[in-house]
């Protein structure tokens, strides 16, 4: 990085054997702000249902690996987008599949794959999607769709007998097919190809060691049951809750360690038609639900009542009360 040079700028730190260290600079009127993202090296890919992944592996087959299509995952930055589209990757691995990936930067190896590094100054996604189609690769992971170009070449893939694996930043899963037509795409396009949207946020998890067990008070027992009737889910609340202690395994902070909360947009025929018709996203919301849809909250409410989180927490993410 330059020092004397007042721009924003990114880099990587590789002085340390265990870590990788992505920089990010940019001036203000006092100096220079610096975010940096710790990003460990070999580490094991998580299984996807460790990672906090409702639902069984049957419903997760049905959601993913669908031929001529795409899957994107949605989520703010820093919320775990990356881990999970490496988790799936992971997960449909085989020899006899050829899995491409295009990555701004390549953040874990895995091996099997074919993963490509862009190099943002010289190349961009869009056109190292083209070469990689030329490959005719049966998957193909696009780190990000960032612009329309490259949104348009992964609905061209998908529309061509590909299964693509993408994220975008947006805040929930409906949002995505919102971004997908600011973008400039179709709504034909999107319908016969956005196959699945999954949205997600990463919570702290209680600390094993010195979370306390006791009962739900009566205000978190309205909170949750006044939620779950709003989306037509039952909680049992007659089991016990933990509060967030602290001791030096949490560093007294009374958390360890991180879960995903999720949710899943299945694009069924009805949702395609909706999409078709240019149905708003309230709409198409109001649809999804109907259906087997079921938002962000009610998986975070489901990992406080199962004991692995707090409310307080998930109301940092998802502002619930
Ligand atoms: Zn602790």
């Amino acid at each position: 990085m330059h020092q004397e040079k007042q721009e924003s700028q990114d880099g990587r730190i590789l002085l340390y054997e265990d870590y990788n260290i992505r920089v990010s600079s940019q001036p203000n009127v006092y100096g220079e702000k610096f975010v940096l993202r710790l990003l460990k090296k070999n580490t094991n890919i998580r299984n996807i249902f460790d990672l906090g992944f409702p639902g069984t592996e049957e419903q997760l087959k049905k959601s993913i690996h669908k031929k001529n299509s795409i899957t994107i995952i949605a989520a703010p930055t820093g919320e775990g987008k990356t881990t999970t589209l490496y988790s799936i990757m992971d997960y449909l691995n085989s020899p006899e599949i050829n899995i491409t990936t295009i990555e701004d930067p390549v953040e874990i190896r895995i091996q099997g794959l074919n993963q490509v590094e862009i190099d943002a100054n010289k190349t961009s996604f869009s056109n190292s999607l083209r070469t990689v189609l030329r490959q005719d690769p049966d998957i193909i992971l696009v780190g990000e769709i960032r612009d329309t170009e490259t949104g348009e070449i992964a609905i061209q893939a998908g529309q061509t007998g590909h299964y693509v694996l993408s994220t975008i930043h947006t805040i929930d899963s409906i949002e995505v097919i919102t971004r997908l037509r600011k973008m400039g795409l179709s709504d034909y396009d999107i319908s016969s190809t956005l196959a699945t949207a999954i949205s997600q946020r990463l919570v702290r998890k209680l600390c094993p060691k010195c979370k306390k067990e006791r009962e739900f008070n009566n205000e978190e027992k309205k909170i949750i049951t006044t939620i779950g009737e709003k989306y037509n889910v039952a909680f049992d609340l007659s089991g016990t809750t933990y509060e967030a202690s602290g001791c030096k395994y949490c560093n007294n902070t009374g958390y360890y360690d991180r879960i995903g909360i999720f949710e899943v947009l299945d694009i069924t025929d009805q949702i395609k038609e909706a999409i078709m018709a240019g149905k708003s996203s309230l709409e198409i919301r109001r649809l999804a639900l109907e259906q087997s849809y079921k938002p962000l909250i009610i998986d975070g409410l489901r990992k406080v009542v199962d004991g692995y989180t707090t409310i307080e927490e998930l109301n940092k993410k998802l502002l619930i009360y």
